[in-house]
């Protein structure tokens, strides 16, 4: 029967190789993940070892695999401190330096099976076996406990001149040396001088805790690869656990039983590990994906900047020049071309209104946009809009009114030309997609514990189906029954929605449905938290 403590014994070996395994999967070619992988294959053995010399049967074969204990421990301080000039970045090192570091094994491994190593062995029944080691066991140790003190110090140093994440990663390697040494002194050592020998069989199953530590440094980098070497790492223990539990019954139905749940569990515990290995492919692709996105729009936006800027200055000066040509500077002209020049007028109009909210679209992206607040009579405001619009309102045969508050409004602090392009924004769509009918701007005072003024601007016209309200409000967003209106871009509700936001105010609309006219409503605090700029 095995007892707990092999049960254990098993376990951690199959973890330990597990994790060497898989950081030698991670990446092969490098020395930092073989270096590792020789580690916990060292740790593997030693646990092997010692598990053999419990449970062997006579003196002289406990006595012979004792000596093979040291075999996998010899290894380690030469692994670890190599570990040290590869990682987290690669050192320079001599082929003769290599060779004296590797040197102490090359003295060791003649001497395993002679006296100089383990002297005798005794098995006691019931208990771990009386080992007497020989003077080469202590030169081990004194060796073993140099090598891991230089490494921590040789890395500490290395990490002075290493970045963030390496910093990070130097931390876990010291981090679960220093706390499996703290163990494994407790079980082997203290305890050990205490009387208690039983919980030296601990001792090496530490070593877990050393390679997982050493994994997670080398691969933290990679965050996503924890989860899946706690995924394997899991897998393999439950694993292991069913696999020795088919062992543990005499009973031919149980065992056969057993045999199914086991391979079951294995064909689940592979789609397990191979589904996460794929989500985190995944991810990684993503993420690689997003980072060239967000490059990209970073590019278009500074893109979208600079050409507004070249466009805006000939746009203005057409804009002057019509002006002059219409004052009649350069001569008296005919009521037709007038007619036409007023039509040029207005399309210059409308580009210059559309760079416009490009450039306020690039600020926004790129966190530009300034505020200037200052206070303002906001009826006042309303009242030349809407004027400003009565001609193309009159023209479409549309009502445009102004509804005055029944008491006059108290001032408010808001950026007066940003707030400006939001009204004549919301008027202008509002006249744009009626057809008939009238638009009523309104107002008024709202108090819910905290003074809001609140605007409204609603119309007859086209309306907006249920499924789209959320929508226009995104940048080039527009509604589906607007392909009338080519001359919308998409953009004047999303740089809307961004300068009521800043002002700590909000922006919605409410509608009928499509056909039946909408309402868009703009409530603002009194006085707004100032930002400096979005
Ligand atoms: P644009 O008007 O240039 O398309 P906006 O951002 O100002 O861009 O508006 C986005 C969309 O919202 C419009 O395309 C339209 O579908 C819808 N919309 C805006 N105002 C109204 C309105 N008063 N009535 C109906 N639909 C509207």
């Amino acid at each position: 029967m095995l007892s707990l403590i092999h049960l254990i014994s098993i376990i951690i070996i199959v973890a330990d190789l597990m994790l060497g395994i898989g950081i030698l999967w991670n990446n092969y070619n490098k020395k930092a993940n073989r270096l590792v992988f020789g580690i916990a294959v060292s740790s593997a053995l030693w646990i092997f070892t010692n598990l053999m010399v419990d449970i062997s049967k006579t003196d002289l074969m406990a006595l012979r695999w004792s000596q093979l204990t040291i075999l996998g421990p010899i290894f380690m301080p030469f692994f670890f401190l190599y570990l040290s000039y590869v990682f987290p970045y690669k050192e320079k090192i001599k082929k003769i330096k290599l060779f004296l570091i590797f040197s102490p094994v090359l003295i060791f491994l003649p001497f395993l099976f002679t006296r100089y190593n383990i002297e005798r062995v005794r098995i006691i029944p019931g208990e771990i076996p009386e080992v007497v080691p020989g003077f080469l066991y202590s030169l081990f140790f004194i060796y073993f406990i140099i090598y891991s003190f230089y490494t921590i110090y040789r890395f500490f140093k290395k990490s002075k001149k290493c970045s963030h994440i390496e910093k990070l990663q130097i931390s876990y390697i010291a981090g679960a040396t220093i706390i499996s040494f703290l163990i494994g002194s407790f079980t082997n050592a203290f305890l050990l001088l205490m009387g208690i020998s039983r919980a030296s069989s601990f001792g090496p199953l530490v070593t877990i805790i050393w390679i997982s530590g050493l994994t997670v440094a080398i691969l933290k980098h990679h965050l996503f690869n924890i989860k899946i070497i706690v995924a394997e790492v899991l897998v393999a223990v439950i694993g292991i656990i069913l696999f020795i539990q088919i062992f543990i019954t005499d009973k031919t139905s149980i065992r056969f039983f057993n045999t199914i749940i086991f391979l079951l569990f294995c064909i689940f515990g592979y789609l397990l590990i191979r589904s996460v290995l794929r989500e985190i492919k995944l991810k990684e692709e993503l993420e690689a994906a997003n980072k060239e996105l967000k490059r990209l729009d970073e590019a278009k936006t500074e893109f979208l900047s600079i050409a507004s800027h070249q466009l805006r200055t000939p746009l203005t000066a057409i804009k002057g020049y019509i002006g002059m040509i219409e004052e009649g500077i350069y001569g008296e002209i005919p009521e037709k071309v007038k007619e036409i020049l007023n039509k040029v007028n207005d399309s210059n109009e409308r580009l210059i209104r559309l760079v416009n909210s490009l450039l306020d679209i690039s600020r926004l992206e790129l966190g530009r946009m300034e505020f200037e607040f200052e206070k303002v009579d906001i009826e006042e405001m309303l009242e030349n809009i809407v004027d400003e619009f009565h001609i193309a309102a009159r023209k479409k045969g549309l009502k445009l009114v102004f509804e005055h508050p029944k008491e006059k409004l108290p001032e408010i602090t808001i950026d007066a030309l940003k707030m400006r392009q939001v009204f004549l924004n919301l008027v202008d769509n509002a006249i744009k997609y009626t057809y008939e009918g009238e638009i009523i701007v309104k107002a008024e005072l709202k108090d819910h514990g905290n003074e809001r003024i609140r605007v409204s601007v609603s119309d007859t016209g086209m309306g907006i189906a249920r499924n789209e309200i959320d929508q226009i409000f995104k940048i080039y967003r527009r509604g589906t029954g607007v392909r009338l209106f080519p001359e919308g871009s998409g953009v004047g509700l999303y740089v809307a929605k961004k300068i009521v936001e800043a002002h700590n105010g909000k922006i919605w609309v409410k509608s009928q449905g499509k056909g039946r006219g909408s309402t868009f409503y703009v409530e603002l605090p009194l006085k707004a938290k100032k930002p400096n700029h979005l």
